[in-house]
């Protein structure tokens, strides 16, 4: 059995006032919640502030990026170590925007991932094609691509805290969805990949989580499929109610 994960990248958005008045908010009404992993995502500046409103909760915080070296001249960059000094206990690698609006590659992908895991940090490590390329029948090997390069030499004592999302990139931020079958068919092909990567025993408790115009109409039936193991929410994380409601329909029999 696999724990729910739901996490919420708020991207570029909020002030460090903003975000902690949100993870007051947030904690509260996940006070109740026992059987899943909900983590935040703030930029980088309210990362640590986020961290102390929510110390002594179940709510934990993630990075939205990464530098794979632990320290240097990199303007700009933030590292492994620095995450995890200011609270993280997550971060998110290689998220759509990350590969078409600043170049990252499934190479600098798996050079952060082994960075995070080598800071003990859980990696949310971001695949899924575009449309052109769903469209021209290429989505599998696209995937393909992205989990075995991405996920290569990773030492299998580490490789369990592994998250992976499927991003679908024309379901981001487009209010178009993935359609339940259409994710699961997808989750079902990424768990394989992952067996041929990282071998059937982590590729069975790896959760996959779905990202791409989730909300609370439509995180419950996606919740429902066999290999959808939660969610990766954009802009249904920016409002603490919205995102609550996502989780308690993600994690239903548990919350
Ligand atoms: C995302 O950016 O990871 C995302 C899934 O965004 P949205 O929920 O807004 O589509």
């Amino acid at each position: 059995m696999r724990t729910p994960f739901i996490a919420a990248n708020w991207k570029m958005h909020k002030t460090v006032v903003e975000a902690t008045t949100y993870a007051g908010i947030f904690r509260e009404r996940m006070a109740r919640v026992r059987d899943a992993e909900v983590v935040l995502a703030p930029p980088f500046t309210a990362l640590h502030a986020v961290a102390a409103t929510l110390e002594g909760s179940r709510v934990g915080v993630a990075g939205q990026n990464l530098h794979a070296e632990p320290q240097g001249a990199f303007t700009g960059e933030v590292s492994a170590g620095m995450l995890r000094e200011a609270g993280a206990a997550y971060v998110i690698i290689g998220h759509s925007e990350r590969r078409q609006l600043f170049g990252e590659t499934d190479e600098t992908v798996n050079a952060k991932l082994q960075a995070a895991l080598g800071a003990g940090l859980a990696p949310i490590v971001c695949v899924g094609e575009t449309l052109a390329e769903r469209e021209s029948g290429r989505m599998f090997q696209v995937l393909n691509r992205q989990i075995e390069a991405g996920l290569v030499s990773v030492e299998a004592e580490r490789a369990g805290s592994i998250v992976v999302a499927y991003e679908p990139v024309w379901a981001i931020g487009t209010g178009r969805n993935a359609t339940p079958p259409q994710a699961q068919e997808a989750h079902a092909h990424i768990r394989q990949r992952v067996a041929r990567a990282l071998g059937g025993d982590i590729a069975a408790g790896c959760r996959v989580i779905y990202g791409g115009s989730v909300k609370p109409g439509n995180a419950g039936a996606l919740a429902a499929q066999a290999d959808v193991d939660g969610a990766l929410v954009g802009g249904a994380g920016l409002d603490p109610g919205s995102f609550a409601e996502v989780v308690a329909q993600s994690a239903a029999p548990a919350v």
